[in-house]
């Protein structure tokens, strides 16, 4: 694949079906914006139930030979892949950064290694994979099989579009299933060069399948497949309600990683400028577009107008521009729909009785006219009630609330119906325990933000989400356990 330039010629992506590239049945396509510069440059299938049908008949077939290959086989396999998407960086990068509006320092950096990082480790991982065993004193003894589900569908968000893709298709192709994905339908791009990259390392026909379209098509169809065993989803709540009711007609196995409002509690005894620059990033890497981001900013009320105006002025050379252009701190929004819908919030905290402090509007960047810009925006003077202050906005917005206790700060940053992620920045060790015990959260970073270590377990409460990903967790979810108990 390297040194073929993406940019001249607009794309046509195909599906990719039992080891080939191949066009829609019906032949329908749709248009991919470039959302820096708001312009269609490639087309995507517009996928339907007989492209999954043949998807799905793809993977069936191919499942008993791949669930019974020999471990290190499929080991070697993936970690070939993932070499591959290691020698390919510059081009995915690209790519991501033109179908997603994404800093192309960003993807360069975090997606792209990230995504050769979730195929390694899941293809290693199932070399230490081991089962239990029970003894039983009476004469018998129990041992756990493992046994790959099958057919499993794995559904992918826009916002790290190789990153998540591959965090769902690595445990499940390790573990020894076959899998239908589809990627979001506004970020196919990278999903399209991977599976060219799965015809060069050799995977063999039929155990990946990416079939692209809109989740009301294409994703509907593999959620109500009856030979599809488990749905692996990351996305919005409202899409996870859809796909948990539909999943549970066939007793579907679920992982449902979903939205988040997180909160980013600032206590007066933190290391400030610590503090201050990584909850830059916190607040507005990928254009705010990570569901771990920290949206609703809780300071003490001590150093509140200190921070404050410390971000203020720091926002002042946060360069929003071009993805491409190296002084570029944040890019585009991934779709104008999506622009909108954030700007929406920044006028409805207006009219709950926020002050905007800094950005707020939609921004035209010279030679990129059409893109899908916007200010970094900071809010102040809103109740943490309020819509701007419960609902996901998921763009470059955060919200300032001054708090005097610790009692009060739990009450607003859990008064959610959210619970995936939280910051907490303290010296004081023992309030960052008292406090992240008390946290409604399924993660919490005590003076840091997004440090990963893919042994954890990932995922949500309440409506954040359904399940854990990380780590054997992962590799539990796709298989089926089963005990044999045997009298000796
Ligand atoms: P959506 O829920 O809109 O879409 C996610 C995926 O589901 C897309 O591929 C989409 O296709 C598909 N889909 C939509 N409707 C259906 C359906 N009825 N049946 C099957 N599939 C369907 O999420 P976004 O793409 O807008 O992503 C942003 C959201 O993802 C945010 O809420 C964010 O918080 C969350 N997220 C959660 C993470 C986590 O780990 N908890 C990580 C990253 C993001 P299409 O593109 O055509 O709509």
């Amino acid at each position: 694949m390297k040194n073929k330039s993406l940019f001249l010629l607009m794309i046509t992506i195909e599906n990719y079906i039992n080891g080939e590239l191949v066009a829609p049945v019906e032949g329908k396509y749709l248009d991919n914006y470039n959302p820096s510069k708001g312009e269609v440059y490639s087309q995507i299938p517009n996928s339907q139930a007989n492209d999954v049908e043949k998807a799905v008949k793809a993977a069936s077939e191919a499942f008993p030979e791949w669930s019974k290959k020999p471990k290190n086989e499929r080991s070697k396999i993936l970690v070939r892949l993932a070499n591959l998407i290691d020698e390919n960086l510059e081009e995915l990068a690209k790519a991501e950064a033109m179908d997603n509006g994404k800093p192309y320092s960003l993807a360069t950096r975090v997606d792209i290694p990230r995504a050769s990082a979730n195929i390694r480790f899941f293809a290693t991982a199932i070399l230490h994979n081991a089962s239990e065993s029970h003894h039983m004193e009476e004469g018998f003894t129990n041992f756990t099989l493992n046994h790959p589900l099958g057919v499993v569908g794995c559904i992918s968000p826009w916002n790290l579009p190789l990153y998540l893709f591959t965090w769902k298709i690595a445990p499940a192709i390790a573990s020894g299933c076959t899998v239908v994905a589809k990627p979001s339908e506004v970020t196919p791009m990278t999903a399209y060069l991977f599976s060219k990259l799965c015809i060069e390392a050799g995977i063999p026909k039929g155990v990946l399948n990416i079939v692209h379209g809109l989740g009301a098509h294409a994703g509907d169809a593999i959620v109500s497949h009856p030979k599809v065993k488990a749905i692996s989803f990351t996305g919005g709540t409202a899409t996870g309600k859809i796909i948990g009711r539909k999943a549970a007609d066939s007793f579907k196995k679920t992982s449902l990683e979903l939205g988040g409002k997180n909160p980013n509690i600032i206590f007066a005894d933190c290391d400030f400028d610590k503090m201050l620059s990584t909850t830059l990033h916190s607040s507005f890497a990928n254009q705010g577009q990570i569901c771990l981001c920290g949206s609703r900013i809780f300071i003490e009320k001590p150093i509140y107008e200190k921070f404050k105006n410390a971000l203020v002025e720091k926002l002042k050379t946060h360069t929003v521009g071009d993805p491409f252009n190296k002084e570029t701190r944040m890019g585009a929004l991934v779709s104008e729909d999506h622009l909108n819908k954030v700007l929406g919030y920044v006028s409805l905290a207006e009219e709950e009785g926020g002050t905007v402090l800094f950005g707020g509007n939609r921004l035209t960047i010279a030679g990129s006219e059409n893109g899908y810009y916007m200010e970094p925006t900071v809010i102040e003077g809103l109740d943490y009630n309020c819509r701007t202050n419960q609902e996901e906005i998921f763009g470059p917005v955060v919200t300032l609330t001054p708090f005097e206790t610790e009692e009060e700060v739990l009450e607003y940053a859990n008064s959610t119906q959210y619970g995936l992620a939280a910051t907490v920045w303290t010296e004081n060790l023992s309030r960052a325990h008292r406090v992240s015990q008390e946290l409604e959260s399924g993660i919490v970073w005590v003076n840091c933000w997004l440090v990963r270590d893919l042994r954890t377990p990932f995922g949500g409460v309440k409506n954040s989400g359904l399940g854990r990903e990380g780590g054997f967790r992962a590799l539990e979810f796709f298989t089926e356990p089963k005990n044999v108990c045997i009298k000796y």
